[in-house]
């Protein structure tokens, strides 16, 4: 049973998803109880937990939604025009369809030739912070207070690091090095000088999840560190 963020469970429109999360919290909390009580742990049982689901508030709630999120992809403009109409459609919105499609984060990266031509500059400028009202990543980490236990496994894994020295360079520049803003993926030299490959500087990390949703080759996974660690967002 997935239950909330895990199964998407956000109401976009609203910004808000504690609320769903604790619901189906509950209704996966009856569902598992169920089937405790019956010693019956079966697909079939389990499914109570989606017909819970299918007759909330919560389903209601988030199918009126279900269109908000995908005109944004075509502009500011378009996403709140259709997020008006949605208001009166019932969430059908702009789109002739039921539902219109959407699509993941890093379907929507462009290629380095294709987005700067022939002469694209490689590598980039680097930034300049002024230390007043910018900082460089680093400095960004200490003042975030993040703290992880050390001494555990690395919360970031890189099914395939091959994939990160060439192809990732060649079309798309590594964005890993770049987007993170933690600096946990550092470039470090290959041993036999065939290019970078990220060095993970894994307790840096802000939990924000960039790296896992807009990986181009989905090679990175990202899951919860061991002991709470994380950033302290009291500082932030
Ligand atoms: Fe960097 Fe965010 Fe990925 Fe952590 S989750 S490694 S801060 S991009």
């Amino acid at each position: 049973m997935i239950a909330g963020d895990s199964a998407g469970y956000l109401n976009g429109a609203r910004l808000k998803g504690i609320h769903l999360a604790i619901k189906s919290g509950i209704m996966a909390a009856e569902t598992a109880l169920q089937a405790l009580l019956t010693e019956d742990f079966s697909s079939n049982q389990l499914s109570e937990y989606e017909a819970l689901f299918e007759n909330s508030w919560a389903r209601e709630e988030l199918w009126a939604e279900r269109n908000f999120h995908q005109p944004f992809e075509n502009g500011a403009l378009a996403g709140l025009f259709n997020a008006g109409v949605s208001m009166v459609t019932g969430g059908r919105g702009y789109g002739v369809a039921n539902r219109l499609e959407g699509h993941a984060g890093h379907e929507r990266l462009t290629r380095i030739q294709r987005y700067f031509g022939q002469d694209h500059p490689h590598p980039p400028e680097k930034m300049k912070f002024d230390n007043v009202y910018t900082f460089d990543k680093v400095t960004d980490v200490y003042n975030g207070g993040v703290v992880h236990e050390e001494n555990q496994p690395a919360h970031l894994l890189i099914a395939d690091t091959e994939v990160c020295i060439t192809r990732c360079t060649e079309e798309y520049g590594n964005p890993c090095f770049h987007f993170c803003p933690a600096q946990v993926y550092e470039p470090q030299p290959t041993a036999d000088g065939r290019g970078k490959v990220p060095f993970l500087n894994f307790t840096n990390c802000f939990h924000c999840k960039t790296c896992d949703i807009m990986d181009p080759y989905q090679v990175i996974t990202w899951v919860p560190p061991e002991g709470g660690g994380g950033p302290n967002y009291k500082k932030l």
